[in-house]
């Protein structure tokens, strides 16, 4: 059987409730019990204290006389009590109520037990339910009365008892007052709990059919619940969970669109121009040309599927970082060596500002090798002959930035958010002298990401852009770093 949540906290609630007054209940009745009984039994003691004096005082000697008549009955009607006097055995002398004196027979009202523990002085008291001389529920105190003489020996007995029917009564009366709130507060309770489970439930059940929506592929549901608390946060994880589904399904969806269009075109490039010099259409004199644009075509292939495969590594995490401390500056050298040639083919002058001390850093040198040589790439693609190239680092507290500037074409404003993603050019022509993919930026990005570290641009079109990233100092501590 399946319970909702609304079921299961009314549930809970009521169980809290029902446990909670029940043993409230018995815990306060029972000492409201308790306190009723104390107090009846200091009555009980205050008439056995009148009744001693006036025992003391001979009473007993004159049975017949007005005090012993009317002024015991007087006292034990005040303190709405029975008196009765026992012989040495526990036999009853008198019994003396509200209404007057009895003589009393040899009935015995105490048993041996009782009478010993007061012949030894003490008093004796005994509460609850009473089967034998009354048959009620009565409280009872007796006290021994010691003559002065003889070694103090017992002389009789005041035994006083009172009922508890009317302790009894208040208590019950107290009770049936207590149902009335206790019903209503349950009553009130429930339909209060139900309410807000309700409320907490509402948004649930929304997302769960909304989480069924995002399964069948449909990202556009969004949840429209503004509670501020723990819901409202979670309403709100949720659309931001959906819009990041939707945008990575778009950028999935987009990314096949992308590859299938950029391998196309080499491909139907390749096979056009190898088919033209198979079947005799392309003249032999042409071969030359043909096989080198087949030869660019081919390399941008392969540079193609080398940097999807790349950029796949660094995003699924394939990539592990091998961190360890290097000198960046011997790092920029080697890369700027490895492009001496292409520099020299476009005149470009190149600035290198760096310190002839080492700069250790704490990287991955075979990542941050791609990024330099991406960026290196790049302002060497973009800048036009005979214009600067500028290579220098700033170091911080903690940080190495990284600069490269170029006097190149720039990027346009509203192009500079999009550079970062995949297979975006500005150039959508994407003439072939400078063969892009659009992937070198993204795999840039996500290497840094991965070191925890940052790239900025600042660009104006036509006159240039700086690159700048960031690394971090290696400060010569091994054991901060692990190694
Ligand atoms: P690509 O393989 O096309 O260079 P990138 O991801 O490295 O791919 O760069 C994306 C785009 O950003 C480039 O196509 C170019 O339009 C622009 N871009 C990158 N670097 C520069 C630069 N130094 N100067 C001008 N434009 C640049």
């Amino acid at each position: 059987m399946r319970f909702s949540l609304e079921k299961k906290l009314v549930l809970i609630y009521l169980l809290v409730v029902i446990l909670l007054t029940g043993v409230l209940g018995i815990v306060l009745t029972n000492a409201y019990r308790t306190e009723l009984m104390n107090v009846r039994l200091a009555d009980l003691e205050q008439c056995a204290n009148d009744v001693t004096y006036l025992i003391n005082a001979g009473i007993l000697n004159y049975p017949d006389s007005l005090a012993m008549n009317y002024g015991l009955s007087t006292l034990v009607q005040n303190y709405n009590a029975v008196l009765q006097l026992l012989d040495t055995n526990g036999n009853i002398l008198y019994e003396i109520t509200a209404d007057g004196m009895l003589k009393g027979g040899t009935q015995k009202n105490l048993d041996d037990a009782a009478m010993n523990i007061l012949r030894g002085g003490n008093n004796y008291i005994k509460t609850g339910y009473y089967n034998d001389y009354y048959d009620a529920v009565m409280v009872t105190l007796a006290v021994p009365i010691l003559s002065n003489e003889n070694n103090g020996e017992m002389r009789c007995v005041v035994y006083l008892s009172s009922g508890m029917t009317s302790i009894n009564e208040s208590y019950y009366r107290i009770l049936s007052k207590l149902w009335l709130p206790i019903f209503s507060s349950v009553i009130i309770g429930i339909v209060l709990v139900s309410f807000l489970t309700y409320r907490v439930t509402m948004p649930l059940k929304e997302m769960s059919i909304a989480s069924r929506q995002i399964a069948k592929g449909n990202f556009d549901k969004v949840l429209d619940i503004h509670s501020n608390d723990e819901i409202g946060d979670l309403a709100q994880s949720y659309n931001t969970m959906a819009k990041e589904l939707a945008k990575s399904e778009k950028m999935k969806r987009d990314f096949v669109a992308n590859i299938t269009h950029e391998l196309r075109s080499p491909i139907t490039s390749i096979s056009g121009f190898v088919e033209g010099m198979l079947d005799g259409t392309i003249s032999q004199d042409d071969y030359n040309h043909y096989l080198n644009i087949v030869s660019v075509e081919t390399r941008r292939l392969s540079k193609l599927i080398q940097e999807m495969l790349d950029l796949s590594r660094v995003e699924s995490g394939v990539f592990p970082l091998n961190k360890t401390a290097f000198d960046i500056n011997e790092l920029i050298r080697r890369v700027v060596l490895k492009f001496s040639q292409k520099l020299d083919e476009k005149h470009l002058d190149l600035d290198i500002v760096l310190p002839e001390e080492k700069t250790l850093v704490f990287a991955d040198p075979d990542r941050i090798e791609q990024v330099v040589q991406n960026l290196f790439d790049n302002a060497l693609k973009f800048t036009p002959d005979g214009k600067l190239i500028r290579i220098y680092t700033e170091v911080s507290a903690d940080t190495v930035s990284v600069f490269v500037a170029d006097e190149g074409q720039g990027i346009d404003e509203t192009d500079l958010p999009y550079i970062w993603d995949r297979f975006y050019t500005v150039d959508k022509a994407r003439t072939s002298s400078k063969n892009g993919t659009g992937l070198g930026l993204p795999i840039v990005k996500k290497i840094l990401e991965q070191h925890d570290q940052t790239i900025t641009i600042t660009s104006q079109l036509g006159k240039g852009s700086v690159f700048t990233f960031t690394l971090e100092l290696y400060k010569n501590n091994k054991k901060e770093y692990g190694l």
